[in-house]
């Protein structure tokens, strides 16, 4: 018998960070921040909650980043400040959906305040 079990790994993207310049491919970016997780699936039973790892702040181009532990979401928060402009840009550009998903995640992260500034003048409940 296999498969009982089944582990899914993916990432959550949770918005853009700061305007620099990388130290590692040189481009100038807006840093991309996102949360990897891993989910068990049992065979017919509903899912298990996803587990959340540590934040990934990253180049977008060449993807060499950095962790930030969960515990210290305030550094996430300030870097999501400063990059607020173009998660708003890239909001504007999502279906129903994928705001819905975003917004979720940022509202279970803590980042209340991004989410109602995403958000504002927008068709989403
Ligand atoms: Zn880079």
């Amino acid at each position: 018998m296999v498969g009982w079990l089944s582990i899914f790994t993916g990432k959550e993207f949770i918005g853009y960070g700061s305007f620099v310049e990388c130290s590692h491919c040189h481009n100038k970016v807006w840093l991309e921040v996102w949360q990897p997780y891993s989910q068990t699936r049992p065979y017919t039973i509903i899912p298990l909650p996803k587990q959340y790892g540590s934040f990934v702040v990253r180049c977008r181009i060449c993807h060499w980043g950095v962790n930030i532990r969960k515990k210290e979401r305030d550094r996430v928060r300030d870097i999501l400040e400063e990059g607020k402009s173009a998660t708003k840009e890239s909001f504007a550009r999502m279906d129903g959906k994928e705001k819905q998903h975003l917004l979720k995640n940022l509202n279970r992260c803590g980042f209340t305040e991004l989410a109602r500034y995403l958000a504002f003048g927008e068709q989403v409940t």
